[in-house]
């Protein structure tokens, strides 16, 4: 072992027998390969793409789609080593208690374990995103000793909170997990990783209790079998649903899919654009609110989140906003700001004007879910069709965080709100997302409201597990991907006792 193999010269026939096979080479795969080093399992990762971009890979990715809009499926991620981190932002944030909190107002939430049974995982999670110290709300205090103070919004629901990035290496470019993390993968004795290894099966013994082998195909036309002791599933959201619903020669509706659950309650985070006018009446806004800053250890930007007091008291969802570019008022909105500003006594003569951006939450939706489509892809296995759907309610609820954002300026006479996004249209047309894929194989202690387990374990099935977003029952408005590689080294220390 310890090697990197290219799948396209293994002799088609050849049948491999590790104890666990990783299935996907994004960060969550690269990362639980590299949680497992110093263990005894002999682990095998197959990865669909190679080192770098390749067209006929990527539109292995292909897909349709119905419904609200939303982005093409083949462009809203990246197949070759590394996976999507090839191109992230690099945003990170931690989730917050309460989302993992079951909510009377958010149907279907309530995560099988709050967020200290992920605490433990963060360090390393966050040094895998080379995302500097663990600062986040608590660099508030070095950010504005070095570069001025946070917003002053008074008493009320939304707070100024912070992101980190992973910038660490260099100033522009997030962490590729593919190239940062390939000579370590080289270097694990116990691994060995195949590259252009597409697995295009998920094969059940005869009993449909167990995944007894994989298939595993190459563009080039090499067909192998792989036969783990156990298996992870970390191809992100989409192929995750996609290789669990096409694996049905055994079991019609696919494997794990025994309650009608795999496909369903896919999320993203829309972040609308312009969503409001944020005046600032003084003119003076510090700069770590328009763009990153370099701060005690760690690269920072700060957003306007609700609190979870607010979010409780008000039943609304989480959120951030962010400040994006500075904007122009028009004559009118000139004269308004005059007069909010004569109102509460304060002089708006050097006010300044910023169009705010936002990473919303939706509420979990059964019916915005993937199903097989009747075209195949290159290798032969059906793509996807994505339902997708947005609810009214979910545009109103983070209406209310805007609103109370506009009050607490206004009472703390710092500035004033205008809300640009009235109407379904004007937000359906102001859309853009996330990119975060989330949902589809969703984790419930019942298995007639989860796919997974809290150990991340397909119910009734012995030996196959889903590492990534897809296992969020809810999905709060943090960047995900640190959150992902929290769950999935949990998910390498559970696999280490559970298969030594
Ligand atoms: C444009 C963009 C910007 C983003 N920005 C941010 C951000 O700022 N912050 C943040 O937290 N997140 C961000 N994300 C999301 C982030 O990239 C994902 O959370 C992260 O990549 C998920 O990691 P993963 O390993 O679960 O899945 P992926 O990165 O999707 O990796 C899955 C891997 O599985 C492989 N694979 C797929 N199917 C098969 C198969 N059948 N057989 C073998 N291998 C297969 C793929 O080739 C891929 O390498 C962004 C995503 C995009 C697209």
């Amino acid at each position: 072992m310890g090697a990197f193999i290219d799948a396209r010269n293994v002799p088609s026939g050849t049948v491999i027998k590790p104890d666990l096979a990783i299935i996907g080479g994004g960060p969550v795969g690269i990362s639980m390969a590299l949680a497992l080093a110093a263990s005894p399992l002999h682990v095998v990762l197959l990865e669909s793409g190679g080192m770098t971009f390749d067209a006929k890979i990527q539109a292995l990715y292909e897909g349709s789609k119905v419904g609200a809009p939303y982005l093409t499926l083949e462009a809203t991620r990246l197949r070759y080593l590394g996976g999507s981190s090839n191109h992230w932002g690099g945003w990170c944030r931690p989730m917050d208690e309460i989302d993992f909190e079951e909510r009377t107002w958010m149907p279907y939430s309530g995560w099988p374990f709050g967020k200290k049974e992920l605490n433990r995982f963060f360090v390393k999670a966050h040094s895998l995103c080379e995302a500097g110290a663990l600062l986040y709300d608590g660099g508030q205090k070095w950010a504005t000793k070095q570069l001025g103070p946070v917003l002053p919004l008074g008493e009320g629901g939304v707070t100024t909170r912070w992101f980190q990035f992973s910038k660490m290496r260099s100033s522009t470019l997030p962490t590729h997990f593919g190239d940062r993390y390939a000579d370590d993968l080289r270097r694990i004795r116990n691994l060995a990783v195949y590259l252009h290894a597409n697995v295009t099966r998920l094969g059940l013994d005869g009993a449909g209790a167990k995944i007894a082998e994989l298939d595993v195909a190459t563009l080039s036309g090499r067909k192998f079998k792989v036969k783990p002791k156990a298996v992870v599933l970390a191809t992100g959201a989409v192929e995750a649903a996609r290789l669990m619903l096409a694996s049905n020669d055994i079991i019609p509706a696919g494997v794990g899919n025994t309650h009608d659950l795999v496909g369903r309650f896919f999320a993203d985070h829309p972040t609308p654009r312009d969503t409001a006018t944020l005046v600032v009446f003084d003119g003076k806004l510090s700069p770590f609110y328009q763009s990153n800053k370099s701060v005690h250890g760690a690269i920072m930007r700060a957003g306007l989140f609700p609190s979870e007091a607010f979010r409780r008291s008000h039943a609304v969802m989480a959120s951030s906003i962010t400040v994006e570019s500075k904007v122009e008022l028009d004559d009118l909105g000139k004269a308004a700001v005059e007069a909010a500003a004569a109102a509460v006594g304060v002089d708006a003569g050097d006010a300044q004007a910023y169009s705010l951006g936002a990473g919303m939450e939706v509420t979990p939706d059964p019916d915005r879910r993937f199903t097989l489509d009747t075209e195949r892809d290159a290798l032969g296995m059906p793509k996807l069709k994505l339902h997708m759907r947005i609810a009214d309610a979910d545009f109103a609820r983070f209406r209310q965080t805007l609103k109370e954002l506009g009050r607490q300026l206004l009472v703390s006479r710092a500035g004033l709100l205008r809300l640009n996004l009235v109407t379904r249209d004007d937000w359906l047309n102001s859309l853009d997302w996330g990119n975060h894929h989330m949902g589809t194989t969703r984790m419930d202690a019942d298995p007639r409201r989860g796919v997974v387990d809290a150990n991340l374990k397909v119910h009734d099935l012995a030996n196959l597990y889903v590492a990534g977003s897809s296992v969020f029952p809810t999905y709060g408005a943090a960047n995900p991907t640190v959150n992902i590689l929290a769950l999935a080294l949990r998910l390498a220390d559970h696999l280490k006792k559970v298969l030594r």
